[in-house]
């Protein structure tokens, strides 16, 4: 659903200067790269001795995990029960079942972990062995054991901070609709915003058809000659009475996404469509409900777009994107 072309009240600008959420108390998810599922404490328990496990991810907090460095090594704190990973006993054998237990700081807690948003092995500082899922297993539920390092998918896991506001797109994100209007070079822009949205649905998490009926629409597309206001493109979220939400709090009904041709002209000038492209896909994202990734991660949801696709080049959703999104919903 369209709305008339008002003043924004909130603004979730690519251009701004916004710091960057710190990383240390964010929570963070650790996917493993030969099933694609997720550390999680077994029945989201909150006991001592709880186990390990892999399981399709959800974002629940029993998935998710505070990390804290210590002289170059890592504690996981679990979100959902305050507790840590854990080796049992500080054992040193093959196989033994990782656990949560209170934590305690000893180096049966402590890790090597992959930095943020890549990806590697966790090695426990006492065994110096690694996180393994027992036997290269792809069932729901299979243990996370301890075991000598080798490289393998099953000891790589990606180490990936969720990005979510409160917010959603109320109705989910499959079987969508959005619609473009670009008052100024429709002929530049338009096919720009038709790719950012073409760009998200290949990853599966969401699927939107374009519709010439704003009534029906989801997520509207503007572009239009804003002036000099700081942000090449923003995100606003509504209800269908038409008052503005706070995305960080509340769900929306409809998104509007504006790209300032202020801005975008100088993608025009420099013949960099895909820059133009990269600001549609970052505010579709925001549209999700997905916030701000770290500034030094290359997703479309990176807090500056410039420096994103300069830097970068990145103009489509990145694995982290389409992650936050499956997340989200
Ligand atoms: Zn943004």
């Amino acid at each position: 659903m369209a709305v008339a072309l008002v003043a924004p009240v909130l603004i979730f600008a690519v251009l701004s200067t916004t710091s960057v959420s710190a990383v240390d108390d964010d929570a963070v998810v650790l996917r493993v790269h030969h099933s694609g599922q997720c550390l999680d404490v077994a029945g989201a328990s909150t006991a001592n001795g709880a186990l390990i496990t892999q399981w399709p991810c959800h974002a629940g907090l029993n998935q998710q995990a505070e990390i804290t460095e210590t002289s170059g090594y890592y504690e996981v704190k679990f979100k959902h029960s305050g507790k840590c990973l854990d080796v049992p006993g500080a054992s040193t054998a093959n196989g033994v079942q990782l656990q949560q237990w209170t934590c305690n700081g000893t180096s049966a807690q402590r890790f090597t972990l992959a930095t943020i948003s890549s990806y590697g092995e966790i090695k426990n500082k006492n065994s110096q062995k690694c996180l393994d899922v027992y036997g290269a297993s792809t069932s729901y539920g299979a243990a996370v054991v301890q075991w000598p390092c080798h490289g393998g998918s099953n000891q790589r896991w990606d180490v990936f901070e969720l990005e979510l506001w409160a917010g959603r797109l109320i109705g989910g994100p499959f079987g969508r609709e959005y619609w473009v209007n670009a008052f100024i070079e429709p002929d530049w822009i338009e096919p720009e915003m038709r790719q950012a949205v073409s760009s998200w649905n290949p990853w599966g998490v969401v699927s939107f058809t374009e519709t010439t009926d704003w009534s029906e629409s989801d997520v509207d597309f503007y572009a239009n000659a804003y002036g000099q206001t700081g942000w090449r493109g923003l995100m606003a979220g509504y209800l269908f009475t038409g008052s503005q939400v706070d995305p960080e709090t509340t769900s929306w009904d409809y998104a509007v996404l504006r790209l300032n041709h202020f801005y975008i002209k100088l993608d025009i000038q420099n013949n960099l469509p895909n820059r133009t492209q990269s600001t549609a896909a970052h505010e579709f994202g925001h549209a999700l409900g997905l916030a701000h990734t770290r500034a030094d991660v290359l997703t479309v949801l990176m807090p500056t777009n410039i420096s994103r696709y300069d830097v970068g080049g990145i103009y489509t959703p990145q694995w982290q994107d389409s992650f936050n999104a499956d997340m989200a919903y």
